[in-house]
């Protein structure tokens, strides 16, 4: 199966009523522990690969490893996702990449921690849908200020300086035309998102439903989404690891997003502290060991049970096999007759 849209992945998604984990890659092992969860759990896949990722592992190896997980899972619908892109030259730089998705996160200025204005981020988004939906590319934005750091991305905080303003949201969709739409609603990116536990008014998640009520056709997203599961604190505690108590985004807030348009889940911390657990389990029981596919293996394994976990908690398990893809060249000529057209004026009167 050829490399498909996002945009397909989003719109199949949401006909099924399901969310779809979109998994952050840096190396071989997690592109390949992806791939074993959506192998078990027959599922539709978005990998997704920030600026970070694609200095640490450089463009050419990252994008080749992607088209080997895609070469060798022909049943596998597969999306490859700019995660957090902070211009329009790191979007392109990715299209021309071969990715088939850009984020243009225009809520943050280029050196992506000082937020911008309403006016910078329209302008910059839809200079990016411009140039990437007559190639077929799907384009994500995001209005309002996520909190946290990822990546040397964000502008810190707790989430809740700039949570979206539904008008915003509204206006911003039609400005720009984007495919999907990451919206503030209090997470934060990294590890430390929340100091108690959520008990159901930490998120606004009265802002979502009100936001996909007015923008039904736009694809919503949930940044910082990481559950950050006490187990697997635990096994990087119990093991050397120093990590403060902390809470994550509960499972059923994420479910609650889905029933109410949330069709893209982004997903890396809870996969670092599986990845890390599992090496430091290793290194702490076994000092004697030096050969690194002692501790690659279970690390593996360990991220491929938690993608597995994801996967079926979103509702994307079961679902690969359900559509044909769509070439990149019909998705182009869909945006220019204005077939895939989200803009709120025109998409609600089709
Ligand atoms: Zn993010």
């Amino acid at each position: 199966m050829p490399i498909v849209s996002m945009r397909q992945l989003l719109d199949e998604a949401a006909k099924g009523a399901y969310g779809v984990g979109a998994f952050n890659v840096n190396n071989m092992e997690q592109i390949q522990a992806i791939m074993l969860a959506a192998n078990e759990t027959k599922s539709p896949v978005i990998m997704q690969a920030s600026r970070g990722a694609r200095a640490f592992a450089q463009d050419r190896y990252l994008y080749h490893l992607m088209l080997a997980a895609n070469e060798l899972n022909p049943g596998i619908p597969m999306a490859f996702h700019q995660d957090h892109g902070n211009s329009f030259e790191t979007c392109k730089s990715a299209i021309e990449l071969g990715f088939t998705s850009v984020m243009m996160d225009g809520s943050l200025r280029e050196d992506g921690k000082t937020p911008s204005t309403f006016e910078e981020n329209v302008e910059v988004t839809r200079r990016v849908v411009e140039f990437a939906h007559p190639r077929g590319i799907t384009v994500e934005g995001e209005i309002g200020v996520l909190g946290g750091v990822e990546d040397g991305h964000g502008a810190g905080g707790t989430g809740l300086e700039h949570v979206t303003d539904p008008d915003q949201a509204v206006e911003f969709a039609e400005r720009t035309g984007v495919d999907a739409l990451a919206i503030a609603i209090g997470t934060s990116h990294g590890a430390y998102k929340f100091t108690r536990k959520p008990d159901g008014s930490v998120l606004k998640m009265n802002i979502l439903i009100e936001i996909h009520k007015r923008l039904p056709h736009t694809h919503l997203v949930m940044h910082g989404s990481s559950s950050v599961p006490k187990d697997l604190q635990a096994i990087v505690n119990k093991y050397g690891g120093k990590l403060k108590e902390t809470w994550g985004v509960p499972i059923e807030e994420i479910q609650l997003g889905i029933r109410n348009g949330v069709r893209k889940i982004n997903v890396d911390t809870d996969n670092r502290l599986a990845i890390t657990g599992a090496i430091r389990k290793v290194l702490w029981e076994s000092p004697e060991k030096f050969d690194p596919r002692d501790y690659m293996k279970p690390a593996r394994e360990a991220m491929a049970k938690v993608v597995a976990e994801r996967m079926r908690e979103f509702g994307q398990a079961g679902h690969a096999g359900d559509y044909a893809p769509i070439p990149i060249a019909e998705m182009a000529k869909g945006y220019q007759s204005g077939a895939l057209d989200t803009r709120p004026s025109l998409a609600g009167a089709r």
